[in-house]
């Protein structure tokens, strides 16, 4: 047992740590490719960048998505000083950048760089009750003007990325960076070790999207190709269970299990299929894995682009809760990754009763 939460927490380490914004996924789907092959029969790369892994055994098929991409930066101009501008990929909340250490991933390595802004000591007393906006923000790679940057490889559309270590906190709990959704990619890789070995009879189709910070992309172009007959996408969710959140704004709670989603964006985003929540519920029962039912308000996921695709395919998600999501120290319990791993299985096991 030990050893299973080493080898998750090894895993969760590895992908949080790896680096890869919207749109350049290249090294996340790298990663991913050899985790999944030893689990699959084909493993390909489609244009848009998804990773598909498949592994066919007859009807019914499941489409298991899981994002690559992780909400981050992109240079933007470099000014006549040096310093460099971004716009956002991603939803930012524009305090979390202040005094961020960032990685320029430039055509000639990898780079280091710290988000600047005015210091408090200039500031009038009213400004500094404000919040500073990203807009105010720059980057300083410790050049001395624009071709110094050149130099170093910084040029219009370099992508940036938060420098910050995985590591680990109390009660198998760990904190790192883009956990959103690099735990969701560990815990579908733990499902289709389970599926693997447990020689489960259902065409699997694991998908590591591409874009979905940025508009659900992959997710809607990968779908279409695969056109499965049901899907779960693999995600993590807004736990409310720690000081300045109310419950009646996320009743997640850590440590308690993967979270169903029944409804996100309060209904704009995706209302799950009542046949997929019911297969999903009687799975978590049969196999006595404790479960949380997620009625959302904000944010969404990969399956509202699923579930439009074609004629409509049923979807739901299955998250692991995280405290502070899209910041640079996300929290999950390695725990609700292994539990939830175990009710992507099984559902892949049960599927053939239900659809
Ligand atoms: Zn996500």
């Amino acid at each position: 047992m030990v050893r299973y939460m080493e080898q998750l927490d090894e895993m969760l380490k590895l992908f949080s740590n790896a680096h890869g914004v919207s749109g350049y996924e290249g090294n996340i789907g790298q990663l991913l490719k050899e985790k999944l092959k030893p689990y699959v029969d084909e493993v390909r790369t489609d244009k848009l960048g998804n990773l598909i892994a498949i592994r066919k055994r007859g009807y019914p098929s499941v489409m298991i998505a899981a994002h690559m991409d992780e909400i981050g930066l992109m240079c933007k101009y470099v000014d006549e000083k040096g310093f460099v501008h971004f716009v956002k990929l991603g939803g930012w909340f524009d305090q979390t950048l202040h005094s961020q250490r960032v990685i320029l991933h430039t055509e000639n390595g990898d780079i280091y760089g710290v988000i600047g802004a005015k210091p408090p000591h200039a500031m009038k007393e009213e400004e500094k009750k404000k919040p500073v906006n990203a807009d105010d923000m720059f980057i300083d790679i410790g050049a001395k003007n624009n071709t110094d940057a050149e130099k170093m490889g910084v040029v219009p559309g370099v992508t940036i990325t938060l420098d910050r270590q995985y590591a680990s906190l109390g009660n198998n709990r760990v904190t790192g960076k883009c956990f959103d959704d690099r735990a969701g990619i560990v815990m579908m890789v733990e499902a289709m070790r389970l599926i693997h070995e447990r020689k489960i009879e259902a065409t699997v189709f694991a998908v590591g999207t591409v874009q979905e910070e940025v508009g659900l992309k992959g997710a809607r172009t990968s779908a279409f190709g695969l056109n499965p007959n049901v899907s779960l996408v693999s995600e993590v969710t807004v736990a409310g269970d720690h000081p300045g959140i109310e419950k009646k704004h996320s009743a997640i709670e850590l440590s308690k299990g993967p979270a169903i989603t029944i409804l996100d964006a309060g209904g704009r985003g995706l209302i799950a299929n009542e046949n997929v929540v019911k297969w999903l519920k009687e799975t978590a029962k049969e196999y006595d894995i404790d479960i949380q039912l997620d009625v959302a308000e904000g944010g969404t996921t990969d399956a509202t682009a699923i579930h439009l695709t074609k004629c409509g395919i049923p979807s739901s998600v299955i998250s692991i809760p995280s405290r502070y999501i899209h910041s640079p120290v996300e929290v999950v319990d390695l725990e609700d990754v292994k539990k939830g791993a175990e009710l992507l299985a099984r559902a892949v096991e049960t599927v053939g009763r239900h659809f």
